[in-house]
Order: C-alpha cells, then sequence, then structure tokens
C-alpha cells in the first residue's frame, strides 16, 4: 500500500485552551474548510468543550476526540474520564501519551499502554504519541526512544485492533517552540515507526497505519512535510487554535484543495 491508499489525518490538540463560547465560534469558523477537505478532520478538544463540539460537529464531517481517558471504565479515580464516558457521548478519537502528559503529569509506557486498551475497547480510535527529547536526538538515541515508546504502547494489543490506532510521532523538542523538524528529520522517524510496526504486525498493518508528524506544524512548513511518504498528516497544537492557519493545513493535505 503506499501514502495515497492510507487514510490522512489532520488532528488539532487544542490543549488547555477555549472556553465554550470561544469553542463554538472556531467550530463555526471551520466548517467550510472541512466541507472541501480530502483528509479526515478532527479537533482533541478540552473535557469541557466536547460537549458543545459533538453537537456543533454533527454533519460537518468535522470528528471530535477528547485529550487523554483513563484507563479503567469507572471507580473512584477522582478528576479522571474513562473511554467509555467519551464515547458514549459521541466522541470518537481521544489523545493518547501526548508529551505534556508525559512530562508534567508522569504518563509513563506503561499508562499509555492501558489507556491505548481503554480506548479502543471502548471504541475510540487513539492517537498515541512517542517522541524524543532534545537530549535524547543529540546522544543519538531517537530510534531507541520511539521504538521502546511505540512497542510499550502496543504490548498487548492484536493486530485487528491496532488497525484503529494512529501513531503521531512528536518530538518533544519541537512541540510548542516554533522549531519543526525538517522534512527529512520527521520523515526518517516516520518511517522508522512504520518498520517498527511492521516487526510486530506484519507488512499490511504497518502500510495501513496512519502515521502523523507533530511539532510546530504551521500554514508555512505543512505541505513539505505532508508530502513525505510516511507521514500521513498531523497532530497540531498551536496552529489549530486558529481557523485560518488550521484550515491553512488542512488545504495543504488535502493535496492543495
Ligand atoms: C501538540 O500539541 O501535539 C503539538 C504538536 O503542538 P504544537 O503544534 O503547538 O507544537
Amino acid at each position: 500500500m503506499n501514502k495515497a491508499l492510507r487514510e490522512t489525518v489532520i488532528a488539532g490538540n487544542w490543549k488547555m485552551n477555549k472556553t465554550r463560547p470561544e469553542a463554538a465560534l472556531l467550530i463555526e469558523e471551520l466548517k467550510n474548510t472541512a466541507a472541501g477537505a480530502g483528509c479526515e478532520v478532527v479537533i482533541c478538544v478540552p473535557y469541557t468543550d466536547l460537549e458543545t463540539a459533538v453537537s456543533l460537529t454533527k454533519g460537518t464531517g468535522i470528528k471530535v476526540g477528547a485529550e487523554n481517558c483513563h484507563f479503567k471504565d469507572s471507580g473512584a479515580y477522582t478528576g479522571e474520564i474513562s473511554a467509555l464516558m467519551l464515547a458514549e457521548m459521541g466522541v470518537e478519537y481521544v489523545v493518547i501519551g501526548h508529551s505534556e502528559r508525559r512530562q508534567y503529569f508522569a504518563e509513563t509506557d506503561l499508562t499509555v499502554n492501558r489507556r491505548t486498551k481503554a480506548a479502543l475497547n471502548a471504541g475510540l480510535k487513539p492517537i498515541v504519541c512517542v517522541g524524543e527529547m532534545l537530549a535524547e536526538r543529540e546522544d543519538l538515541i531517537t530510534e531507541d526512544v520511539v521504538e521502546l515508546q511505540t512497542t510499550a504502547a502496543l504490548t498487548g494489543i492484536s493486530a485487528k485492533d491496532a488497525e484503529n490506532i494512529i501513531i503521531a510521532y512528536e518530538p518533544v523538542w519541537a512541540i510548542g517552540t516554533g522549531k519543526t523538524a525538517t522534512d527529512e528529520q520527521a520523515e526518517e522517524v516516520c518511517a522508522f515507526i512504520r518498520k517498527v510496526v511492521e516487526n510486530k504486525y506484519g507488512k499490511d498493518i504497518a502500510e495501513g497505519m496512519t502515521i502523523q508528524y507533530g511539532g510546530s506544524m504551521n500554514p508555512k512548513n505543512a505541505a513539505g512535510l505532508l508530502a513525505k511518504e510516511n507521514i500521513d498528516g498531523g497532530l497540531i497544537g498551536g496552529a489549530s487554535l486558529n481557523a485560518s492557519d488550521f484550515g491553512i493545513i488542512i488545504k495543504a493535505a488535502s493535496g492543495g484543495l
């Protein structure tokens, strides 16, 4: 399978931004671009915006994701939200293991794996984030780090379930910093991740998997990154908060529509 046959997914990660009225405004502004998109368009929004997003995106083609989920279905886990709760309200995607969760909220490879399984069990599509820190890149261990994170996240997950997983390669040094990996750096690691997936599940699953790049993707650099053979879309933070910037990235992913 080649790139043209894989699903390209442009997903916004709003992080801890947008009140409900602000969310409603941004979704309204996105509707036109999303209607003509030649790729899957997803907005991953704060829990407090989910209901607004699910309701306002009905019939628009825009899909809604959460930014995390817990690994238990219910129970005494104050402050947490389960994958089942998200699925019940119409959410379709969930970001798992974002580097900000790993850095600031003690997320580990083990909890990433458990959350990924919970998401799949609930029928959600997990967007699993992996990526190296700057010091790790400088120490030339990017591939070791990414391989470890990818295999840990996929532990105990069947090939059939793996078909519903998206992996986002997000070098930590490029997130929110304005420093983007070059097209070649991003392609090299995304191709490597596909190899890791192939070693575990075989060529068909690996060739069919959507692997995104994330890290300061913006209207200027998106087309170059998205043209690469192994980059099937983007996970976009800052630029997804602005309809015009996000729209340009969606158009770049749609073949410059
Ligand atoms: C992200 O939050 O996943 C991200 C890539 O952020 P930014 O685009 O702002 O670097």
